[in-house]
């Protein structure tokens, strides 16, 4: 997982236009998601594309031919799966800019609509009457109130990333965050690809290593012989 700041780019306008306002009020009456893939506008994959440099948020996949999926941190549709606690849906934020992230198949497909908290619930009674625009931006409020265990991305610093985040040698994702660590067991983060393709880097930088010690080897061999000379 690599920091990332969206702050650099407005909200996309084809997020709040005729259609998808349309699509927001007919899921407010519905109180469920029923807009299909309207999220997914040409605008916002191509500011995603860039802004993730075409990576996952999660595992930092290269998805250069890979199908990159339009990700809602907080689920638009109600959770389905085991592993999670809970089972809420956040419908009224499908088309609010900053909760709309990159990911992979696995990721995606594995994170399902998880998403537990340690603090209070928001229900949408509490957003009803709020226009769709003023939707686009509200993560740092919401993420006070609620506490959320799924790492986002672009709401941590690179810092606590580095100091929270280590690899072992068996080319596993490890913390002892315990908001890391739900993000790495939700999401999957020890799949058997990613750590085959931490092996290849971890096997690459271990070889560079070994040359560079027989490097100093030979020099401490040469000196040795001098002395002895
Ligand atoms: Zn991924």
């Amino acid at each position: 997982m690599i920091a990332i700041d969206k702050t650099k780019f407005k909200p996309p306008s084809s997020l709040t236009d005729k259609n998808r306002k349309k699509a927001f009020e007919k899921n407010a009456i519905e109180k469920k998601y029923t807009s299909g893939n309207k999220y997914k506008t040409k605008e916002v994959q191509t500011i995603l594309n860039n802004l993730y440099n075409k990576k996952c948020a999660f595992c930092e996949d290269k998805l250069l031919n890979s199908p990159k999926h339009i990700e809602h941190y907080r689920p638009k549709d109600f959770a389905k799966r085991k592993k999670c606690n809970s089972e809420n849906s956040y419908f009224w934020l499908s088309f609010s800019w900053d909760n709309l992230l990159l990911a992979c198949t696995s990721c995606n497909s594995s994170k399902g609509s998880c998403f537990d908290i340690k603090g209070t619930r928001i229900k949408y009674s509490d957003y009803k009457n709020i226009p769709l625009h003023n939707l686009q931006t509200t993560i740092t409020e919401l993420n006070k109130i609620e506490k959320p265990l799924l790492v986002n991305p672009e709401q941590v610093s690179k810092t606590f990333l580095i100091k929270n985040l280590w690899f072992n040698f068996e080319g596993k994702i490890l913390s002892k965050n315990e908001y890391l660590r739900y993000t790495i067991r939700i999401c999957n983060l020890n799949r058997k690809e990613l750590i085959e393709k931490r092996m290849l880097i971890l096997n690459d930088i271990r070889n560079e290593i070994l040359q560079k010690k027989f490097v100093v080897i030979n020099i401490k061999i040469t000196i040795d012989t001098n002395k002895t000379l």
